[in-house]
C-alpha cells in the first residue's frame, strides 16, 4: 500500500514535500514516521493514501518506491485540525509545508525512533501521574474567587452570550482583563476544554503561570517556550496532544500545539511585535490564533490596552469605517478606581530657551523631572526612566579628524560600552577594545556621542547622589537567571531608580512605582517606520500602566515626556489617556496613505555580495510578472538598499509589494513562488545568497 509522507526537505528543493512511500498498513493521516530520504532517515508525517500505482507495464511502473522505515503509532496521530493549520500557515507564509509541519514539532520528537518514543511516552505517563496526585492534593485548596468588577461581569456576560469568534478585549492596564481570561477558561475547562493561552515573551511567562496555577490547583498545566530544555518542552507538547494537559500557555510557538480538545485561545497583549516570527516562516502567532479559532469554532480573545491597529480596525464596526470582523469589549476603568498616572511633558523647547541647548543636550533629565524624582526619593518611592538604546554611547568619534566608530563589517556604528571598554557592532556582533587613540589621526582624545543606557545610568547617579540606581537591558540580562534577580531587587525595594530599554517595560507589575519617563521619546514620531508611533504610543502606555498599581499610590504617579514637539498630537492623546482618538488619528493616515489595514503587504528580500547582485534578483523577479494577469491588482515597489543595508558583510536589499485585497496579493505569491526558486537558482549560490518573503512584514 502507498502513502503519502510530508518531510522537510531543504529549502526551494524541486521535490515536492510530500513524497509517496510504501507501506504494510494503512496508517492514519497525521501520524508520524519515519522514512528514508536521500541517504539519511527523517521524521515524517503520513499525510494521505499515496497515489495509484501505474500499471506494470505502463509509464512509472519503473519508479521504485522506498518504504516506510517505522510508525511512531504509539502516538495518537495529529489530528485534521492541526493539519489544516500547518497547510494553511504555509500557503499563507509562503513556505513549504514539510517545513511548517515539521518545524512545528519539538525538535527532539522528530529525533525519536519508535522504542524510544514508547520510553518518552511512559515518562510522560508518569509525570502525568504526579501532577494528577498533586492536583488532587491541591484541588481542595482552591482559593475564593474574587468578585467580578461591574466591568468584568459585563464582559463575561456578553462574552457567554457571543457566538464563538474573535473578540477584542479592551482594558486598561490594571482593568483585569486577566480576570476575565481566568474567568472564561473556568468555563471552558469545566466544558471539558483546553485553553491555550499566548504570551509575547518568555519572561511574561513565570507570572501568569503562577497566577493560572494558583486559580486552578486541580489541573494540568504546561508551557511551551523557547527556554525550556528541549526535553521539557517535548513533554510539555506530549501532555498537550495527549489530550493530558488541560491549559498550554506559551509564547508564539504555541500556536501550532496540538490540542484535541481546544476550547478557547487568548492572546494576552495581542499588539506585542514579538508574535510575528522575524526568520523562517515569518508567522503571526495572533492572526493564527484568529484563523484556528474560526476554523475550529473557538472563541479567541485578544487582549490589550493599547491594541494593534490591524485589530482595533477589525473591530471597529462598519458604521464607523472598520472591517466590523471582530467583536469588542470595553473595561476602561481600573480596577479599585485607581486612576491613571498623570502624563507630564518637558517642554525641551522652553527649557533650551530658559537654559540654553547646550544645558539641554548634556543633561538627561530635565530640572522639572529631576526634582519629580527627588520626591520619589525622599518618599520611598521607585522610578523607572526608559530608554531605547542600550550600550554606553551609540557611536565614539574623534574630535579632532572626526574618526566615527563605524562596523568594518556593517553600514552600522559600533556601539561604545564603557563596562569593559569595547566597540560592539550589535548588527553582526563584532567587537574590538576601545583603541587607545584615533584610528585615523592617532590623536587621544576620543569622545562618546549621544547616550545609551549605560551613560544615563552614570549620569543620573551624578544627578541624584545616595540613589540606588540599577539598569536592566540586553546587556545586563545576558546570563540565564540574571533578569529575575534583577526584577525581584526592583520589587524587593532594593532599587530606588531603574534605568532600562522597553524591556522592562513589558508586564511586570512594579507596585511600588510612581514615576515613569521617557527621556527620548521623540525618536518614534519621524522614524521612517510607519508603525513607530503606535509602538511608542503602547510602550508608553504599557509603562506607565505599570506605574502605581497599588490604589493608594495610583495617585501620584506620572508618566514623564521629555519632548521639543510637546504640541504633537500622539502626545496630546497620551494625555488624556485616549487610546481611540489616537487610533482614529492614526488609522486616518493610513487610509489617506494606503497602508496597512488599509492595503496588504509582502516584503521580499535578498542577500548577496554586492547591492547590485541583490538588487538584480529583485528586477528580474519584478520584471518576470509584467504581463501576469495576477500582477494588475498589485503594486510592486522598485528594489531599495535594505534599512542596514550591509550586515557582516554581506548587501541586503529589498522589494515591497502591496495590494488593497488580501486574495488579490495572494494569487499573485502564489504564481511567483516557483519564479523566486528559479531565479534564485540561476543566478547562483556565489551571486544570490538568500532570498526570504515576509508577507504582512512588522518592520519595512
Ligand atoms: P490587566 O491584565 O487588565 O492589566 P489584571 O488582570 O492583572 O489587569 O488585574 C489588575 C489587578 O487587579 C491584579 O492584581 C488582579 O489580581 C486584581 N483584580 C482583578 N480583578 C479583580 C476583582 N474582580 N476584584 C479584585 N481584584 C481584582
Ligand atoms: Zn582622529
Ligand atoms: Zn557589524
Amino acid at each position: 500500500m502507498r502513502l503519502k509522507v510530508l518531510v522537510d526537505l531543504p529549502r526551494h528543493s524541486p521535490l515536492d514535500p510530500l513524497l509517496d512511500y510504501l507501506a504494510p498498513e494503512a496508517w492514519p493521516a497525521g501520524t508520524l514516521v519515519r522514512v528514508p530520504l536521500g541517504r539519511r532517515e527523517v521524521c515524517g508525517i503520513v499525510w494521505g493514501p499515496g497515489d495509484e500505482p501505474a500499471s506494470p507495464d505502463g509509464e512509472g511502473g519503473a519508479v521504485v518506491l522506498r518504504e516506510i522505515a517505522q510508525a511512531l503509532d504509539a502516538l495518537p496521530p495529529l489530528g485534521e485540525a492541526w493539519r489544516r493549520l500547518a497547510a494553511f500557515a504555509a500557503t499563507y507564509y509562503q513556505r513549504s509545508l514539510g517545513e511548517v509541519a515539521l518545524g512545528a514539532l519539538p525538535p527532539d520528537l522528530r529525533e525519536l525512533d519508535a522504542t524510544q518514543l514508547v520510553r518518552r511516552l511512559r515518562r510522560g505517563d508518569k509525570l502525568d501521574r504526579e501532577a494528577a496526585k498533586a492536583a488532587q492534593a491541591a484541588s481542595a485548596e482552591a482559593p475564593p474567587l474574587p468578585e467580578p468588577s461591574d466591568e468584568q461581569r459585563e464582559a463575561l456576560v456578553q462574552l457567554a452570550a457571543m457566538p464563538p469568534g474573535p473578540v477584542l478585549l479592551f482594558g486598561a492596564t490594571g482593568s483585569g482583563k486577566t480576570e476575565v481570561y481566568l474567568r472564561e477558561a473556568a468555563r471552558v475547562l469545566a466544558a471539558g476544554g483546553q485553553v491555550l493561552v499566548l504570551v509575547p515573551e518568555i519572561n511574561l511567562t513565570p507570572q501568569l503561570e503562577a497566577r493560572l496555577a494558583t486559580r486552578f490547583p486541580g489541573r494540568r498545566l504546561v508551557s511551551l517556550h523557547s527556554g525550556l530544555t528541549p526535553a521539557q518542552r517535548l513533554q510539555g507538547w506530549l501532555a498537550a496532544h495527549r489530550g493530558r494537559a488541560d491549559l498550554v500557555l506559551g509564547t508564539r510557538m504555541a500556536i501550532f500545539a496540538s490540542l484535541p480538545r481546544l476550547g478557547l485561545i487568548v492572546v494576552d497583549e495581542e499588539h506585542d511585535p514579538s508574535y510575528k516570527q522575524q526568520e523562517g516562516a515569518r508567522y503571526s502567532a495572533r492572526d493564527l490564533a484568529v484563523w484556528r479559532g474560526r476554523a475550529e469554532g473557538v472563541p479567541v480573545l485578544l487582549g490589550s490596552a493599547t491594541p494593534s491597529l490591524e485589530s482595533w480596525h477589525n473591530a471597529l464596526p462598519a458604521a464607523e469605517g472598520g472591517a466590523g470582523r471582530y467583536r469588542r469589549l470595553d473595561m476602561p476603568a481600573r480596577i479599585g478606581g485607581g486612576a491613571l498616572p498623570r502624563v507630564r511633558t518637558v517642554d525641551l523647547a522652553r527649557i533650551a530657551a530658559q537654559f540654553g541647548k547646550r544645558a539641554v543636550y548634556s543633561q538627561p533629565l530635565a530640572p522639572p523631572l529631576l526634582e519629580a524624582m527627588r520626591e520619589r526619593l525622599a518618599r520611598g518611592e521607585q522610578s523607572l526612566v526608559l530608554l531605547n538604546r542600550r550600550g554606553y554611547a551609540p557611536v565614539l568619534h574623534c574630535t579632532s579628524c572626526g574618526w566615527k566608530s563605524d562596523c568594518a563589517h556593517c553600514s552600522a556604528w559600533r556601539v561604545f560600552h564603557r563596562s569593559d571598554r569595547t566597540l560592539r557592532c550589535h548588527h553582526c556582533g563584532f567587537s574590538e577594545r576601545v583603541p587607545f587613540a584615533c584610528p585615523s589621526c592617532g590623536d587621544p582624545d576620543l569622545q562618546p556621542m549621544g547616550r545609551g543606557t549605560e551613560r544615563l545610568e552614570e549620569q543620573i547617579a551624578e544627578l541624584l547622589p545616595g540613589a540606588r540606581i540599577g539598569r536592566i537591558d540586553a546587556d545586563t540580562t545576558r546570563h540565564k537567571g540574571s533578569l529575575e534577580s534583577q526584577l525581584a531587587q526592583v520589587h524587593d525595594g532594593e532599587i530606588d531608580v531603574l534605568v532600562g530599554t522597553q524591556m522592562v517595560a513589558k508586564g511586570h507589575d512594579f507596585r511600588r512605582m510612581t514615576l515613569v519617563a521617557a527621556v527620548q521619546a521623540d525618536a518614534a514620531l519621524f522614524s521612517s517606520d510607519f508603525r513607530a508611533p503606535e509602538r511608542l504610543f503602547a510602550l508608553l502606555m504599557q509603562a506607565g500602566g505599570r506605574a502605581g498599581r497599588d490604589a493608594e499610590l495610583a495617585g501620584r504617579s506620572e508618566i514623564w515626556l521629555q519632548t521639543w514637539h510637546a504640541a504633537h498630537p500622539l502626545y496630546a492623546a497620551l494625555r488624556r489617556h485616549d487610546y481611540p482618538a489616537f487610533a482614529a488619528a492614526q488609522l486616518l493616515e493610513r487610509e489617506s496613505a494606503a497602508m496597512p489595514p488599509y492595503a496588504f503587504q509582502a516584503l521580499l528580500r535578498a542577500e548577496a555580495r554586492s547591492q547590485q547582485a541583490a538588487c538584480d534578483f529583485l528586477e528580474t523577479v519584478s520584471a518576470a510578472t509584467l504581463d501576469w494577469p495576477e500582477a494588475a491588482e498589485v503594486l510592486i515597489f522598485p528594489p531599495v538598499p535594505a534599512p542596514i543595508q550591509r550586515v557582516a558583510d554581506v548587501e541586503r536589499a529589498q522589494m515591497l509589494l502591496e495590494a488593497s485585497s488580501r486574495q488579490a496579493l495572494h494569487r499573485l505569491l502564489a504564481r511567483w513562488q516557483p519564479v523566486l526558486s528559479q531565479a534564485a537558482a540561476r543566478t547562483g549560490e556565489a551571486r544570490v545568497l538568500r532570498w526570504a518573503l515576509d508577507v504582512d512584514p512588522l518592520a519595512i
